[in-house]
Order: C-alpha cells, then structure tokens, then sequence
C-alpha cells in the first residue's frame, strides 16, 4: 500500500522546459554578478560547484557545504559574502523568472486531493538549489501553503539525484519501506532511478526529459492531468 507520494518540481508540478528555464536562471544570476566577475567565469565557478555537490557521496557534508567548499575557493569573496549576495539574488531577482514557467491549478489540485486522502507528502525537488529558489518555484506552483512533510533543499540533503541516497535519505526520514512510496517526476533517470530501491514511479509526460539512455521503465506515465485521476482513484492499479 502506498504510504507517501514523491513529487519532483520542475517539469512534474511547475511545468517548465528546464532547457529554458536554465539557461535564463544563468543569465540573470551572472548578470547580477557582473560588477564582480566576468558573466562566463562565474557561470563557469557556479557549475563547477554544482557537479562537485552532485558527485559528493559523503552522508555527513550537506549539498551546501559541498558546494560552498569548491565555491568559495574559486572566488575573491568570503563565504559570508557571497551568502549575502545569494540570498539578496533569490529574493530580489530570482522571482522574475517566474515567466519562463507555466504553473497549472492541476498541481494544487492534486497535491491538495492527496493530503486530504491522508498520505504523507514529500517534495522531491533536486536539492541543488537554497530553500528561498525552492519556495518561490513552490508558490508559482501554487502548492508553497500545502501540508508538505519534507522538502529537500541545499541546506538540509547530504545527495542529489541521481544518487540513490538521496531517496534513501527521505525514506529514512519518513520511516516507510520503498514499496509504500510513489515517485512522480518527469525525468526519467533523475525520478525513475527510484524504481532500483523498489519505489513505485510514476512518470510525467507533460514536460518529458528522456535523453534516450534510461534502463528504468515506469510503473504507471501520462499528463499530470491523468494523474490527477489514478489520485482519485487511489493509485488502482499501481500496487
Ligand atoms: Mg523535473
């Protein structure tokens, strides 16, 4: 029996073609960074950071410290500086990429539908950014207000996906066995690796990334508009 349900934000409950989305993310943070370092170098330090976070599979150095540890070396500013400037960014500019996204009241909907149904809910939401860019992609999305049991952010995962132990990690937390877990997302390397820990998965078509080379099938896809309604029907036919 389904316990918990998983769900990925980007492309999965914030509809978004993250190619874009990315891209005009890097554009406005270089940008704001422009009268300390050149757009292409800091944009190069920032990815640097990120792979380093993605590869770390140390279980007691959060996804910040990592990041921060190879950051702030490649940089003329303190850590507590660069703090600054980050959370003066996500606040002031970072909103207004909110048009590079297309929010649907489906996901509120559905969210909602499952809370009311009882089941624990986790927003399985990459962990590469701070909790300030995840809320606000979360209130563009409609969904910042509802009973959310664990949100993953930079400052609390020790992992990222595709890493295993990052799902491992919210299992641990919520105390429930894979089998009793839905994962919901779009990607399907990112969201259905979670079928290895014996997770069900269900894949999201609206905004599908599948670069060709996943070995992961799911065990239920469609529009989230079709999930809404095996919500409705209490995942029949999932387990
Ligand atoms: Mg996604």
């Amino acid at each position: 029996m389904i316990k918990a349900v998983l769900f990925d934000l980007d492309g999965t409950l914030l509809p978004m073609e993250t190619d874009v989305f990315t891209n005009e993310y890097f554009k406005l943070l270089t940008g704001d960074f422009k009268d300390h370092y050149p757009p292409e170098d800091f944009k190069k330090y920032i990815w640097q950071a990120t792979t380093a976070m993605i590869k770390d599979n140390r279980k007691e150095a959060t996804n910040e410290q990592v990041f921060m540890e190879t950051f702030i070396p490649l940089i003329n500013h303190t850590q507590e500086e660069m703090m600054a400037m980050f959370d003066s960014f996500y606040s002031n500019k970072f909103p207004k990429l909110h048009r590079f996204t297309s929010p649907t009241p489906l996901a509120r909907k559905t969210v909602s539908l499952l809370a009311e149904k009882g089941y624990k809910l986790v927003l399985a939401t990459n962990p590469i950014f701070p909790m300030a860019a995840t809320k606000a992609r979360m209130r563009w999305a409609g969904i910042d207000d509802l009973p959310w049991e664990i949100i993953t952010t930079y400052e609390h995962s020790h992992f990222c996906k595709p890493n295993i132990n990052y799902y491992t990690e919210i299992l641990d937390q919520l105390q429930i066995e894979p089998h009793e877990a839905l994962m919901v997302g779009n990607d399907t390397i990112e969201d259905l690796v979670t079928s290895k820990l014996g997770m069900k998965t269900y894949l999201v078509t609206d905004c599908l990334i599948d670069r060709g080379d996943s070995p992961f099938k799911p065990d239920a896809s469609g529009t989230l508009e079709d999930f809404y309604h095996l919500a409705k029907n209490n995942f029949k036919g999932i387990h």
